[in-house]
């Protein structure tokens, strides 16, 4: 039969994943001659055989590649006809100056499952099996070519069946660098709060038993370090809260299978499919109104975490502990996650009765994903395990290193067609987080090779990582751009979903810096990813206080009563407040120490703080948060039962003044309405003046295009029912899904608007 030869170029995630085997195994089943190797454009294959059999095998790589690829793009070059003998997978090639692509840290996959669980398997109850399609991958990489001597597993030596394994193209763990078992692997051990290790047999066993004693443990896990308690025992769980001086913030929690979770939570179709994926994040679902876990798990919370084992270690924990797990990152109250042996056991042995340990070093921590399902799509809130450093494809992306924000910090850099953004960094509040911001920015330099043509920060004077981009702009001489905050929102929302023109775009936020030194978050932009023009804002209102205003919201609500048309403004205070209420607002009154502020997450606290549901966040959004929860099950916006607000034109910019709200809920408030409606009506208000100050930019601009970003989206009553309100209304509306709304998206619009800027200069 005539034969053909097809010279395919596979680009997208293909290396560490196990694709050559792949290739492999399906030129045996095609009758495929010919070769496959890996080089930095991604794989290249040499494949020669009937046309039928071409066309399979082709049809195989596009449509059913190895579950950690990603294939972006195959090229196929029909060359002249020459006889290969057999397939064999060649050499790597690697251009040291492109890219290579890094899987992120991986669940554990079925087949693994099946042998940790087959008491016939060679790795039956082993904690650190993998293979191709799992496992560890970004966190123990030290230095590229990803090959085992630059990862942390060098110290290990392959034993004899490992390395037939690893050198075998038809196994499942072919090139598999973490691969390992009990023979020649890592392995558990158990130490107490004084340090001393306890001898067992089964570290692993001894760990699920305390913990069913009600027992702390610090478990070391794949890409850090989880504390743990029995998630049913509600005294563990205020033991923990305790030890940890976190009161009130949700905890996470790991259940054993789904059938669990679907005890206690409701699980829709796609938030199964998240949870049961592969990359497993941490869900956010609704408990059930039966529900009977304890309360102190998310106090005043309809909503719980939770997470499927991700590891063989997770997973054979479960044999001997509780069936509901808290699982939550360890670190100290705003440090980093721990992630290093010796420190973790320093600084947590005040908290932890006693310690999971293992010997498989972490090199780069990455705290778990957080996400849930609105929309019907995911929508992240924290994006890192799983997620991060995958690409995002962007055609024509110059290379650029983006800074970030201060709080719910990423970084970004961009090579290639593609934009790496870091996993979740945390707030750059402290030495810890600034130190591991850095080395995690080097990293990323080194690994994805990338030499910036310009480096974009946040026009916040105080930011560190805005501080961090101007530094290091002057020592590396490279061009500095500053993006504004809200316009970063703005240009992430337009990048993720690949828009370019100019659309309306409404940003949510809890603290930008303006271009008027003011403190934006309530902002209705008109842009596109290089410029943009402000066209309305909520009033401003004066913020006493500085930091302390977003900690105590108490100062949100004297700024918004101060700005009302009140009257008796002293009266209202001290009967609210007593004493503190007064002084605050006679602080207000007088304009000291004073910040002009339009943040609608401001708004949001003030009147969380007058229903008195939070008067003292323990932790940043908290009171937002617990006034959304106030609204009962199932409601929805009804624009027939809201407060009043205004709606004025000053110059060119129209105001939204949310005086009157307040007013009102007072005077609801003395008819002792109670707090779930008056929170729902105050969201329906929200909705209600957003919805009619996009219908007048919409008359004026003629755009109906809206774009909706910034951390108070995090919202789920505020995005869905906006959404829906503006579909109804004709505008297009655009939102996040895979790069949070939060700041954690403000890195890839930084990466928009540089490249634009760039773009557009003139040589
Ligand atoms: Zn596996
Ligand atoms: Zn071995
Ligand atoms: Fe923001």
């Amino acid at each position: 039969m005539d034969k053909k030869r097809y010279f395919i170029t596979v680009h997208g995630i293909v290396q560490g994943v196990g694709f050559r085997p792949f290739v492999y195994n399906i030129a045996y089943k095609f009758n495929i001659k010919g070769w496959v190797n890996n080089n930095s454009e991604g794989v290249y294959i040499d494949a020669t055989g009937t046309k039928e059999d071409l066309e399979a095998f082709l049809s195989n790589i596009k449509n059913s590649p190895p579950p950690l690829s990603k294939v972006t793009k195959v090229i196929v070059e029909t060359l002249e006809y020459i006889e290969y003998e057999n397939f064999t997978i060649k050499e790597s090639q690697i251009d040291e100056n492109k890219i290579t692509l890094i899987s992120p840290d991986m669940a554990i996959c079925d087949d693994c499952l099946k042998d940790i669980r087959d008491p016939h398997n060679r790795r039956y109850g082993y904690p650190f099996t993998n293979c191709t399609n799992c496992g560890p991958r970004f966190s123990i990489i030290k230095f590229i070519p990803y090959d085992r001597d630059k990862t942390t597993m060098e110290k290990f030596k392959m034993c004899p069946s490992c390395l037939h394994e690893y050198t075998d193209p038809r196994n499942r763990r072919f090139h598999a660098q973490p691969n390992a078992c009990k023979t020649c692997g890592p392995s558990v051990y158990v130490l107490d709060k004084n340090g001393n290790e306890i001898k067992t047999e089964d570290p692993i066993k001894f760990i699920g038993e305390k913990i069913k004693e009600g027992c702390i443990a610090a478990i070391k896990g794949l890409s850090g370090f989880h504390l743990c308690c029995n998630g049913e025992d509600n005294f563990a769980i205020n033991k923990l809260r305790n030890r940890k001086n976190r009161p009130s913030k949700a905890f996470a929690v790991m259940a054993k299978d789904m059938e669990i979770i679907k005890k206690h939570c409701n699980v829709n179709k796609l938030e199964e499919e998240i949870l049961t994926g592969i990359r497993k994040p941490i869900v956010l679902l609704q408990k059930k109104s039966s529900c009977t876990l304890p309360e102190s798990l998310a106090p005043y919370n309809k909503n719980l975490g939770v997470m499927l084992p991700y590891t063989p270690l997770h997973e054979i924990l479960f044999w001997n502990s509780p069936e509901l797990l808290v699982m939550t990152s360890a670190n100290i109250s705003g440090l980093p996650l721990e992630y290093i042996n010796e420190t973790a056991y320093d600084h947590l042995n005040n908290i932890a009765d006693y310690f999971l340990m293992h010997n498989r070093d972490i090199y780069m921590p990455v705290d778990d994903s957080v996400t849930k399902v609105l929309l019907n799509k995911e929508f992240i809130i924290r994006r890192a395990r799983g997620y991060a450093p995958n690409p995002m494809n962007y055609k024509d992306v110059k290379q650029l290193l983006c800074c970030g924000p201060n709080m719910k910090n990423t970084f970004a850099v961009s090579k290639e067609n593609m934009i790496f953004l870091s996993s979740h960094i945390g707030d750059l509040e402290n030495l810890e987080t600034y130190e591991h911001y850095k080395r995690n920015i080097h990293h990323f330099i080194n690994i994805f090779k990338v030499s910036p043509e310009a480096i974009i920060v946040d026009k916040h004077p105080l930011y560190m990582s805005t501080s961090f981009g101007e530094e290091y702009s002057k020592n590396n001489n490279v061009p500095l751009i500053y993006a504004q905050h809200h316009h970063a929102h703005l240009a992430s929302c337009l990048a993720e979903n690949k828009i370019s023109h100019k659309v309306l775009g409404i940003i949510y936020d809890g603290t930008g810096y303006g271009d008027d030194e003011a403190i934006w978050g309530g902002e209705f932009l008109i842009g596109d990813l290089k410029d943009y023009k402000r066209i309305a804002h909520l009033s401003y209102v004066k913020l006493q206080g500085g930091d302390a205003a977003i900690k105590e919201p108490i100062r949100s609500l004297m700024a918004h009563l101060e700005a009302s048309p009140l009257a008796h403004k002293e009266d209202i205070a001290f009967k609210l407040f007593g004493d503190k209420g007064i002084s605050i607002l006679k602080l207000v009154q007088k304009n000291f120490n004073c910040i002009k502020t339009s943040s609608i997450g401001r708004l949001f606290d003030a009147v969380s703080c007058l229903l008195n549901i939070c008067t003292k966040q323990s932790y940043e959004g908290e009171a937002s948060i617990l006034l959304e929860q106030a609204i009962e099950r199932d409601m929805s916006y009804n624009c027939m039962n809201i407060y009043r607000y205004t709606i004025e034109k000053n110059q060119d910019c129209y105001t939204i003044n949310a005086g009157n709200i307040i007013e009102d809920i007072i005077s609801e408030l003395n008819l002792n309405n109670s707090k779930s409606n008056i929170s729902k009506k105050f969201h329906d208000t929200v909705i209600d003046f957003t919805l009619h100050t996009a219908l007048k930019i919409k008359e004026e601009f003629h755009i109906n295009e809206v774009a909706l970003s910034g951390g108070v989206f995090q919202n789920s009553y505020l995005l869905t029912n906006l959404t829906k309100v503006l579909t109804d209304a004709g505008f297009m509306v655009y939102t996040h899904s895979l790069y949070p709304s939060n700041d954690g998206g403000i890195s890839l619009g930084q990466i928009a608007i540089g490249n634009e800027i760039l773009k557009t200069k003139k040589p």
